[in-house]
């Protein structure tokens, strides 16, 4: 009798302490028509070299205490300082030959958010949307606007021609050339792999809490003031400690229509389906409709996953069971564990 008793309170304490959800991150840095024949092993090399240092950098913040939404800024700044992907440094071209840049932040604890739309002068847009969220009474802040608040900040601001690069001015070459038979419309051109890029980070750190961020240039040779899904809270980027957080590449303008991000969440919250199956889901949804692109998931337990509907997505993610780096879809492991 004695030792039963002993042996209750022991019980209680044991079932009402959650097992913890291990930290992890996924980022990405974007998808589109990426295969072997396309990349020398240099390349390759290098892609995967800055996805390593990215997903580490963010890695140890997490195995360090640090918080979700420090890991998933870390992460992104690499990415944005590497010329290789369509955010920060490597972003895009216009149509008018300059560069507007997006970026989107959100922490799941609150669902908390701040984004930056079409920004020509700042050199880390996600610390611009990351001070919108924490600095300001907004969510989204555009233009002009956006770049008085990142001077108010005393963020890093740059000339526009810091963004400039000749792979990226080639492809606003090829863009141009292909439009021209639609010179009435700005047409859609099946080439993912030089319109888009877009860089993404998600984690989880060790009190739960979920974050995303994501950085693009947009899309090459877009115009009259095109705003992606990037800054669109839901679309391309989203954060929920309910149920997951998202970071979204691909063809913005159908991200923005399928609500893609938080669609993924509503169906772990709401439908009971794990990250990686609603991520599967809504992606091949997405293609059906001719939708190409890619997310990075993480959820509440800690599940890390990836799904996209393109030949690749630069993407990596790293918790305690080690570091997996891909680029190809044949390398994909489907539920990324
Ligand atoms: N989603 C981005 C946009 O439409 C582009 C990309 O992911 O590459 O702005």
């Amino acid at each position: 009798m004695k030792h039963l008793l002993l042996a209750i309170p022991l019980f209680l304490s044991v079932s009402v302490t959650a097992a913890k959800a291990p930290v992890g991150i996924v980022i990405h840095g974007g998808a589109g028509t990426i295969d072997r024949v396309n990349m020398t092993e240099a390349q390759r090399r290098n892609y995967e070299a800055t996805l390593t240092l990215a997903v580490n950098k963010g890695y140890q913040v997490l195995a360090s205490g640090g918080s979700s939404l420090d890991a998933v800024t870390q992460a992104v700044i690499i990415m944005e300082d590497s010329p290789l992907f369509n955010a920060g440094k490597g972003a895009v071209y216009t149509w008018d030959e300059t560069h507007e840049l997006d970026a989107a932040i959100m922490t799941g604890q609150d669902r908390n958010a701040g984004a930056v739309a079409s920004v020509t002068n700042v050199k880390n847009p996600i610390l611009l949307a990351r001070a919108v969220m924490e600095h300001s009474e907004h969510v989204m802040l555009t233009g002009s606007g956006a770049e008085q608040f990142a001077a108010a900040r005393q963020l890093e601001l740059v000339d526009n021609a810091y963004f400039n690069t000749q792979f990226r001015f080639e492809a606003l070459k090829k863009a141009k050339q292909a439009e021209q038979r639609l010179p009435h419309q700005a047409a859609i051109i099946p080439d993912p792999n030089w319109k888009m890029g877009t860089v993404g980070a998600v984690a989880i750190d060790n009190n739960g809490n979920l974050a995303a961020a994501t950085s693009t240039g947009g899309m090459t040779a877009k115009r009259w003031g095109r705003v992606g899904d990037v800054p669109v809270i839901g679309a391309g980027n989203f954060a929920d400690n309910s149920s997951c957080a998202v970071s979204g590449t691909g063809h913005g303008e159908y991200f923005i229509r399928y609500n893609v991000a938080a669609d993924i969440c509503a169906r772990v919250k709401y439908q009971g389906k794990t990250a990686a199956a609603a991520a599967e889901e809504v992606i091949a949804e997405l293609l059906q409709i001719g939708g190409t692109g890619g997310v990075i998931v993480v959820d509440n337990e800690g599940e890390l996953s990836w799904a996209f509907n393109t030949q690749g997505m630069y993407r990596a993610k790293q918790n305690h069971t080690g570091t997996v780096v891909e680029i190809f879809a044949d390398q994909n492991e489907k539920t990324g564990n």
